[in-house]
């Protein structure tokens, strides 16, 4: 029986640039329809960091081109561009695959926005630095007008800083369920979703702010009642004392001693940290619910329990 899978793609999966997104395409599309051919049900989620940080520079530069005619681009809708052009380049790499495989079905992304709570934490301490380097005129100007945070960045100039808050909820959830339940491939919550508060009335508000990818995908998996979270990455396991002399990797692990490992600092913030937390909080979500965090080129495998770090409950 076929397995309801939310698949988190990482950096590597889609390159730095438009170049290496086509050539890295081709090889995410491979370990996808691997999963697809072996009668999954698969919902794709993904990064956007130089999809974004490339349409923000565009747009900082149009901007900067002529400021009486252009003005700055929301971060949302930056976000939102930027799921529209990996999706539609994930959408023609899957269906070239799966065609090549015989395989007839639909992949369709959708733009989605993930609800987030303005009274977070994270947005009393914004840590992520998004977009073009100013210099500090620009940057001033940026504080005064348009109310951002910035930051010197190590000597290299000045950048705006956002928060990153958690998901709370996706707003587009009953449409990606019901075409995952009429069986088309669905790419959703992209670069961690479009982060939104609610207003007044029904109107969803562009947040100025970033959400990690690991925890949108893992929001969405719950709420789709996926089976199985996977965190597709650079490595193919996680390990413990990483790239020391005496470094482990872990094969299966329960919820607890991921825990343990957490507080014990083997897994770098921004980086495994995250990844290893969002797969924590889906095995212990529901019973029957694990997480596997391995290589893109291993996924089918890591399923199949022959390789990847395994996270489930106590
Ligand atoms: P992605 O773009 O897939 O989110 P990241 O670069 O954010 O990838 O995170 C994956 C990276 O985390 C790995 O390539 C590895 O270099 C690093 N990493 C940090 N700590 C660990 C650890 N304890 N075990 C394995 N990898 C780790
Ligand atoms: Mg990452």
């Amino acid at each position: 029986m076929g397995k309801r899978i939310v698949v988190a793609l990482g950096g590597n999966a889609l390159g730095n640039n438009l170049p290496e997104q086509m050539i890295a395409v081709k090889r995410t599309s491979k370990a996808i329809a691997d999963l697809i051919e072996e009668g999954n049900q698969v919902v794709i989620a993904h990064g956007n960091g130089p999809q974004v940080g490339m349409i923000q520079a565009a747009m900082t530069e149009l901007t900067r081109s002529d400021p009486k005619k252009y003005i700055p681009c929301p971060l949302s809708v930056c976000v939102a561009m930027s799921q529209g052009y990996i999706g539609y380049d994930l959408q023609n790499g899957l269906r070239e695959e799966l065609l090549d495989r015989g395989i007839r079905k639909g992949v369709s992304t959708v733009l989605t926005q993930v609800q987030v709570d303005p009274n977070d934490p994270a947005f009393q301490n914004p840590t992520k630095p998004i977009g073009a380097f100013m210099t500090q005129e620009e940057a001033q100007k940026m504080v005064a007008e348009r109310d951002y945070q910035v930051v010197e960045d190590a000597g290299r100039g000045w950048r705006r800083v956002v928060a990153s808050p958690k998901p709370v909820s996706i707003v587009e959830i009953d449409s990606i369920r019901d075409m995952v339940d009429a069986g088309l491939v669905v790419v959703a919550c992209g670069g961690g979703g479009i982060p939104v508060f609610t207003t007044e009335g029904n109107h969803l508000k562009g947040a100025a702010a970033v959400i990690d990818k690991d925890f949108a995908s893992e929001c969405m998996a719950e709420m789709l009642d996926a089976d199985f979270l996977i965190i597709l990455t650079a490595v193919e396991k996680v390990a413990i004392h990483f790239g020391k002399p005496n470094q482990q990797w872990l094969d299966t692990i329960t919820v607890s001693q991921a825990k343990q490992y957490c507080d014990e600092g083997h897994f770098a913030p921004g980086s495994m940290l995250p990844k290893v937390q969002a797969a924590m909080a889906f095995a212990a979500s529901k019973p029957g619910r694990r997480a596997l965090i391995t290589l893109l080129e291993k996924a089918r495998d890591g399923i199949q329990g022959r390789t990847g770090t395994i996270i489930v409950n106590d």
